[in-house]
């Protein structure tokens, strides 16, 4: 290649990633295999490969979308600030990716097709259990998919994380860079926040228990720093945590659809008991609406 060639797709690049930033690229409906995936730097060894793997469950259609799209909906809200999203419909498979953090996209991709890959191999679902959700009141109600979809990413990241790690060539210091920058904002926002009722706080005591039990499978250096965040920002929580991790879930772990499904049930007695002991009432019942479904084979 020329000087002159070399100089032209070096500016290319630089104008594509100034377009992406100012939102002017159109990444909504990216089918997998357009040529702007390249120009998302995302059809790498690593995203082809998961989709390689993917192929032996399904042959829905993959499309690629701009994650600002996803946080239009209010079920949703924040989910810009998220790394990426993936929500499997019957007829295709749509992946949510953050272009404003692009040097994560490619990371981000593969993690959220192992989400879908993790549920054709039969790895619990979460799913609202209606008998207790309708009988709460309508603004409760609808913050349980969000709590539904933190439950099922807590128990189905530890996998991920893993095999993210074993099976591709991925450079995951960047992308665990931003994680932990995303926890500390978490836990920023959450010591801003002006809790009306005591139960309010314990509330978020418990999700800080659930999201608690993914940094134990971060890398080393990530792991102690954002437990020692943890410890720092929200005490009982991160007591109540630790605790159920040693006692119990790093013995049993997440690798197979039925110690993940053994984890998420004493995991979820854990947090409903924590809700009982500081009386979170109404809020405790959220919990008690999230069914964990039985692996079928
Ligand atoms: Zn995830």
């Amino acid at each position: 290649m020329s000087n002159s060639e070399e100089k032209d797709i070096k500016d290319d690049k630089k104008a594509f990633s100034a377009d992406v930033e100012k939102n002017k690229i159109r990444t909504d409906t990216i089918l997998i295999g357009d040529p702007h995936l390249t120009d998302l730097r995302i059809e790498t060894e690593n995203t082809i490969k998961v989709l390689d793997m993917l192929k032996k469950h399904t042959d829905k259609r993959i499309f690629v979308k701009d994650i600002r799209k996803f946080a239009n909906d209010p079920t949703y809200s924040g989910a810009e600030s998220y790394l990426g999203a993936v929500d499997g419909r019957s007829d295709s498979i749509i992946v949510y990716l953050n272009v404003s953090k692009l040097h994560t996209c490619e990371a981000t991709f593969v993690h959220e097709i192992l989400h879908q890959i993790l549920k054709y191999e039969g790895f619990p679902d979460i799913v609202i259990y209606n008998d207790i959700a309708l009988d709460l009141p309508p603004q409760i109600q609808m913050v349980l998919p969000k709590l539904q979809s933190f439950f099922s990413s807590t128990i189905e990241h530890p996998e991920i994380f893993k095999r993210m790690a074993s099976d591709f060539n991925l450079d995951l210091l960047p992308y665990y860079e931003v994680h932990l920058q995303q926890k500390i904002d978490r836990f920023k926002r959450r010591l801003d926040k002006d809790f009306k009722v005591r139960a309010e706080y314990y509330f978020y005591a418990q999700q800080d228990i659930l999201d608690g039990l993914e940094y134990y499978s971060y890398p080393p250096k990530y792991r102690e720093e954002i437990l020692r965040i943890f410890k720092e920002c929200s005490p009982d929580a991160c007591a109540s945590c630790s605790f159920l991790y040693d006692a119990k879930i790093r013995k049993i772990g997440f690798n197979t659809p039925a110690l993940s499904y053994e984890s998420a049930k004493i995991i979820k007695d854990h947090i409903i008991k924590y809700g009982e002991k500081k009386s979170t009432g109404i809020f405790n019942k959220m919990w008690e609406a999230l069914e964990i479904k039985k692996p079928s084979s």
